[in-house]
């Protein structure tokens, strides 16, 4: 029987469930990018890109930043790069105090 491949990440080993229950009490229940509360556990190097899962690539996650990463790595998964990020403006008021400043 040939092995199906899944489309999106790999499946989850068969005692996932204690694995992250220990990520999330090891990392006490904190997001490792807020610091918010977490309640799921992200593999550090994705499973698709040869991630194990061993405690030492997994941390817990918020929800929310989890959704986050995982969409990053959706999207490098299929465009191999990061989405583009808007570019920060100089702020137009900058200026026109620095001439004001200037003019004496
Ligand atoms: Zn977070």
């Amino acid at each position: 029987m040939p092995t199906r491949r899944r489309g999106a990440g790999a499946p989850l080993p068969r005692n996932w469930g204690r694995i992250r229950q220990a990520v999330l009490a090891r990392d006490r229940q904190r997001c490792a990018i807020c610091g918010g509360y977490a309640t799921e556990v992200d593999h550090i190097i994705p499973a698709s890109q040869g991630g194990t899962d061993h405690p030492s690539n997994l941390q817990a996650l918020c929800r929310r930043d989890h959704l986050a990463k995982s969409g990053r790595e959706g999207w490098q998964a299929r465009f191999g790069r990061e989405p583009k990020q808007r570019e920060r403006e100089p702020h137009p008021g900058g200026w026109a105090i620095g001439d004001a400043l200037d003019d004496k």
